[in-house]
């Protein structure tokens, strides 16, 4: 019999541990800042040079933050090391689930990747460590070097669509998984919402890890409550035991 597969739905639950603050939270970053959506905002992105300029302050001071994997992220990776089929659908930006050692083709990023940055006229790509070298060598918008466009990071802006191959595949991942775990997600917005409601009408198991109740709770065969960081090392440890056995 083939092995079951786990996938993993992670939210901003997942990386707080790793010192990324949530923007929607009340001790994040963002909070600190004026209309912080607006620098997450497409039209007003585009449309004013210094809501760029703070953008790419605030990039830099998240790569200050110099976060890490933290032990959610490890017990995931391990998990798949460990030979147990895994996929990751992921809210976050921060790249943290590959640098844990998950294979970058096992991480659907719903919401893009704050690790590279996009030109909104011609689509290059590039890191965006070399970005902010720029704007720590003083351009403070910096522009693309192939075409002179705006460049912006590789993430889903509000005002901006998801990218519906990553999201056909998540679809495709969630229809297709024996155990479905949410962690550290509200399950309140599109598409994560959509696809707790995928699995259970697939016959998923559902299991929910976070702080706050979610509307999917009564759905869930299992609701834990307890930090994310002991929770989901020790229920991927179980699985791991029920998929040896
Ligand atoms: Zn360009």
């Amino acid at each position: 019999m083939a092995k079951p597969l786990v996938a993993l739905l992670t939210g901003a639950g997942v990386s707080t541990d790793s010192g990324i603050p949530d923007y929607r939270g009340p001790h994040g970053l963002w909070r600190a800042e004026p209309d912080a959506e607006k620098l997450v905002t497409y039209t007003y992105y585009m449309g004013d040079p210094e809501i760029r300029r703070r953008s790419w302050r605030m990039r830099q001071a998240l790569q200050e933050l110099g976060a890490g994997p933290n032990a959610a992220h490890l017990a995931v990776a391990e998990l798949e090391r460990a030979g147990v089929p895994v996929r990751v659908i992921t809210q976050n930006v921060d790249g943290l689930h590959q640098l844990a050692g998950l294979p970058a083709r096992k991480v659907l990023e719903l919401h893009g990747t704050a690790r590279e940055v996009v030109c909104t006229r011609c689509h290059a790509r590039g890191p965006m460590e070399d970005a902010l070298a720029r704007v720590a060598a003083g351009e403070d918008d910096p522009a693309c070097r192939t075409c002179g466009g705006i460049l912006k990071s590789a993430t889903v802006m509000f005002g901006e669509r998801l990218d519906p191959v990553v999201l056909g595949d998540a679809v495709a991942v969630t229809k297709a998984c024996q155990v479905f775990v949410a962690v550290g997600s509200s399950l309140q917005v599109h598409p994560a919402a959509g696809l707790v409601d995928v699995a259970t009408g697939h016959g998923a198991r559902l299991v929910i890890v976070n702080a706050e109740p979610t509307p999917y709770d009564e759905a869930a065969d299992e609701v834990i409550r307890e930090p994310i960081g002991t929770a989901l090392p020790k229920l991927l440890r179980r699985l791991r035991e029920e998929d040896a056995g």
